[in-house]
């Protein structure tokens, strides 16, 4: 879906209500607090986002209760016009781009973006299965320089100001992604049993020591980078494509942004990622806000 499809299908708050609700509530509207199928909508409409009244346990509440647009009071068609915006960049978008696109304060714009990966965060990928590449990166810091190589954690020269970032995904499948804390055997091993599942067929990665810890869970395999990039199926070329995305989204709209920001913008770019062959982005979106 885009922008224009958007603003001609949602052209008022109630479209918007009407059409997240068919999603939420496709088989009743249920109190998100107490799961009670005992409802009546509210007949006065002066809230933004028609309010629903439980029988069972006495609440009020909406369709997006309990999800991170929750009490919001921007309108709705704002919201499905930044959501169209975000999930069809394909590098990202920075919160001053969107505030220009729709007239919107730069903060508020942030603030939208923020929400909505939140979104994207709550909906990663389960565990990953098959053959699976694992790898780190270094993202951050200043933008790359001509020449100079990026992925070292000082960008080849220098006290190191980019942040570790660990990551693994399947060949021709989804990716999981974080900020790296600990990059030792124990850290990586760690990862790899939260985000791999212990029935994937073998994981590749380049030399770096520490994914030998893996060994003990899983058949692993080694690209030695300072000799060759590809040996049949043992190469780390996949990652190294989810890694680019995420450098050339970061570098792009976010080089001014805190380390504070990354997870959630790991996120996106994961959550995108894993979505690129979705029929429509935006519909798995929108089912994600209720997932
Ligand atoms: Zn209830």
């Amino acid at each position: 879906m885009n922008l224009h499809e958007v603003f001609t299908r949602f052209p008022d708050q109630k479209a918007c209500i009407d059409h997240l609700e068919a999603i939420r509530f496709a088989n009743g509207a249920y109190c998100p607090l107490c799961g009670s199928m005992e409802n009546v909508r509210r007949s006065n409409l002066k809230s933004r986002v028609g309010r629903w009244n439980c029988h069972d346990c006495k609440s009020s509440f909406n369709v997006l209760s309990g999800t991170p647009l929750s009490g919001t009071h921007i309108p709705l068609p704002r919201w499905f016009a930044v959501m169209a915006l975000m999930v069809n960049a394909k590098k990202s978008l920075s919160s001053h781009q969107l505030a220009r696109d729709l007239g919107l304060t730069q903060p508020t714009a942030l603030y939208m973006q923020e929400r909505l990966r939140a979104v994207m965060a709550s909906d990663q990928a389960g565990m990953l299965a098959g053959i699976i590449e694992a790898d780190e990166t270094y993202v951050g810091g200043r933008p790359r320089k001509q020449n100079k190589r990026d992925d070292s954690p000082t960008g080849g020269q220098g006290k190191s100001d980019k942040t570790p970032v660990i990551g693994a995904v399947e060949r021709d499948g989804k990716v999981v992604a974080k900020i790296a804390d600990d990059m030792t055997g124990k850290g990586v091993l760690n990862f790899i049993q939260t985000a791999v599942s212990p029935a994937a067929q073998i994981l590749v990665t380049d030399e770096n020591k520490a994914y030998r810890a893996v060994r003990g869970m899983m058949a692993h395999s080694v690209i030695n980078h300072r000799y060759e990039y590809v040996n049949g199926p043992v190469h780390t070329n996949t990652i190294e494509g989810f890694w680019s995305l995420l450098k050339r989204a970061w570098y792009g709209s976010h080089h001014k942004y805190t380390v504070g920001r990354m997870p959630l913008f790991i996120a996106e770019a994961a959550w995108k990622y894993n979505h690129r062959k979705d029929g429509c982005a935006w519909d798995s979106f929108t089912r994600a806000l209720f997932a």
